[in-house]
């Protein structure tokens, strides 16, 4: 009841995607956050890659010459 009168919004999204459809995949720019995000189409396909990359990640190993195409900060200026 107490939230009768409380107005809200609502998002539905599928697919979620970049905008160079590649995903997002490593530090984000808050320390310690790592994302493994907007696969598109292909999160299947990619999770093989993309658990690998992310596992690399947490410990310190190469993430792999994919690295750079997947960084999350790509998109900053
Ligand atoms: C119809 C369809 C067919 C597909 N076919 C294929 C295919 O053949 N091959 C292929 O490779 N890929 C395919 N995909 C894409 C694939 O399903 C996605 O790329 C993959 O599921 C993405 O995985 P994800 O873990 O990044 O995101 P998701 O699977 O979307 O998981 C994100 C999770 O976060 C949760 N969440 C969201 N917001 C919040 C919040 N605020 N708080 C808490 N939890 C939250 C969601 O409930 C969800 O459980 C298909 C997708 C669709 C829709």
């Amino acid at each position: 009841p107490e939230l009768a009168g409380a107005s809200a919004s609502i998002e539905v999204g599928v697919r979620a995607s970049t905008p160079d459809g590649l995903p997002l995949v490593g530090e984000s720019r808050t320390a310690g956050v790592i994302l493994a995000a907007g696969a598109r189409r292909n999160g299947w396909l990619l999770a093989p890659l993309v658990a690998d990359m992310v596992a690399a990640y947490l410990t310190g190993a190469d993430p792999g010459e994919d690295a750079a195409a997947f960084d999350p900060r790509r998109f900053e200026g």
